[in-house]
């Protein structure tokens, strides 16, 4: 791989900080552009590497192992800007805070859907990425468009629901870039305040606080994965630094010094028991760079 030709690269740069997790090694070059244009700049660069590529946003969902990423890591929390456009549509740059917008945007404004993304870690590009969200709504639903930066140029890609679904979209391949979303939002009739307080406060009662990935698993149809693998008594397991949390059981904390191994092996671990007991296949929620083939 050639040397980065930009004074917003770094060569080795480690990247657990810039995750929730607080895991993993160096990047062999991460890329931290502040515009759209030095995404772009970027992009055309990493694609002519022969050499794995990821984005990271918030880090909120990552779990990146300890050796570390042989390729190049674009970080686009740098893109922040917010601008109010007409009839409630607002332009949020894919680095801007999730609960940035939530509070900047939408609480002063009183928008539907906030018991959707409130306590949500991460950035707008992530949760559009991820469609992030709980039973109370999700980030796409609120799209109007979304500029997404392929191979052959932006693309303004307008919102459709069959383009999104649980916990996943279609319109973003993996290696692709979320710029911006344009949000549509709509005022509600209940008070947005009061659910965004009722739900910090729930999240503060019911879900472990500390280095983690939130849900580690996809909650399969029906059912859901904390569910199973607490029904395999699984729940307070602990290896090395790693544990799954005896509050909720699809949470792996990386409670003391974890390496990726030891949150690796209970991700594996809590698959296989959930599979032999219950016969149900966990999908991971959680992103895993490198690749990890599970056992
Ligand atoms: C305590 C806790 C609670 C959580 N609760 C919830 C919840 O209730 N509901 C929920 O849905 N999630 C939840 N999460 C998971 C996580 O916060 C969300 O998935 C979040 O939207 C990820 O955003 P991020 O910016 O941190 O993305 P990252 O973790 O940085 O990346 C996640 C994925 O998105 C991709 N990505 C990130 N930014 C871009 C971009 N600009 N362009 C293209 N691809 C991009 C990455 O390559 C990666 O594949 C929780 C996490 C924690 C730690």
């Amino acid at each position: 791989m050639e040397n980065a030709p930009f004074e917003f690269a770094f060569a080795d740069y480690i990247l657990a900080p810039k995750t929730l997790y607080n895991i993993g090694g160096p990047a062999r070059w991460a890329l931290l552009p502040r515009t759209a244009s030095q995404v772009e700049q970027a992009y055309d660069w990493m694609m002519a590497q022969d050499a794995p590529r990821l984005i990271l946003g918030g880090g909120s969902n990552m779990l990146i192992q300890d050796e570390g990423f042989p390729g190049v890591v674009l970080l686009m929390t740098e893109l922040n800007d917010m601008a109010s456009l007409d009839y409630h549509r607002y332009s949020v740059g894919a680095g801007v805070e999730l609960d940035t917008m939530v509070r900047e945007i939408m609480l002063p404004n009183n928008y539907d859907v906030v018991g959707g993304l409130t306590g949500i870690p991460g950035s707008v590009g992530g949760a559009i990425y991820m469609n992030a969200g709980t039973v109370n709504g999700s980030t796409c639903q609120l799209l109007e468009s979304v500029d997404v930066l392929k191979a052959d140029g932006v693309k303004t890609i307008a919102m459709k629901e069959d383009l999104y679904d649980y916990r996943g979209q279609s319109f973003c391949a993996p290696g692709e870039i979320i710029l911006s979303g344009t949000f549509q939002f709509t005022p509600a009739e209940k008070d947005q305040q009061a659910i965004y307080d009722h739900y910090k406060k729930r999240r503060i009662e019911k879900q472990p606080q500390g280095h983690c990935c939130g849900s580690v698993f996809k909650n399969p149809e029906g059912d859901h994965a904390g569910r199973l693998i607490e029904a395999c008594g699984l729940k307070g397991t602990r290896h090395g630094g790693a544990i799954i949390s005896s509050m909720h059981a699809n949470f792996i904390m990386n409670d003391d010094n974890a390496s990726s191994d030891d949150v690796l092996f209970l991700i594996d671990m809590a698959k296989r028991t959930v599979l032999e007991t219950h016969g149900v296949v966990l999908e991971e929620e959680v992103q895993i760079f490198p690749k990890h083939n599970a056992v």
